[in-house]
């Protein structure tokens, strides 16, 4: 299968991409781990990734575009894969879809993680605490918020045109969301 999972920040969506993946034993592809995966080398690049990152904006789609369709390529990801965190624009949506095509394959859902502000402010103040990750701080959760609402949700509509969106109640327990996404995977 190849899916994309989508959802605001801090809805939970590597939490559940991690399940989800092993479930059906494909790669779980998160552009925001590759991305700081990447933060560890001293280069300029690296540097300006570390920075757009860190402010809560988004990395360019001209850059991001490169390093999916190049772990794309990989060998593992020919029986399909699980995007998360990509696409997050309309150019990257535009972009992935051509180089879908031309590749003669499509996607087969869009899963789109829910909850309210509360929720996600809650849980990315808890992963703040565990794991410092320099976009959890107030002020980067806030543009990130802001971003994801202006430059992220268009893409939803996309989908839901497309058939392809299934919403899925992202609140309570992480196994009672992994129940969700799996059941919201099953044909009607
Ligand atoms: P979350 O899901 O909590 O919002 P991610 O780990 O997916 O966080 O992404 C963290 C940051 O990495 C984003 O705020 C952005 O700066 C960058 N990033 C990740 N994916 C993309 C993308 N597809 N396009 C541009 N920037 C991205």
């Amino acid at each position: 299968m190849r899916l994309l999972i989508m959802g605001p920040p801090g809805v939970g969506k590597g939490t559940q991409s991690a399940i989800l993946a092993s479930g059906l034993e494909i790669p779980a592809i998160s552009t925001g781990d590759m991305f700081r995966a990447m933060q560890a080398s001293q280069s300029e690049l690296a540097r300006e990734v570390r920075d757009v990152m860190a402010s809560g904006r988004y990395v360019d789609d001209a850059l991001t575009n490169r390093i999916v369709v190049e772990r794309l390529s990989r060998a593992d990801c020919a029986e399909g894969f699980l995007l998360d965190g990509y696409p997050r624009t309309l150019p990257q949506l535009d972009f992935l879809h051509r180089w879908m095509a031309e590749q003669d394959t499509e996607l087969d859902a869009v899963l789109v993680l829910e909850a309210d502000e509360e929720t996600t402010a809650r849980r990315m103040a808890a992963r703040a605490a565990l794991d410092g990750r320099p976009d959890d701080t107030v002020e980067a959760f806030r543009v990130r918020l802001r971003v994801y609402a202006e430059q992220t949700k268009p893409l939803l509509d996309v989908y839901d045109e497309l058939q392809l969106l299934r919403r899925v109640d992202g609140t309570g327990t992480v196994d009672e969301v992994a129940q969700r996404v799996f059941a919201a995977l099953r044909p009607a």
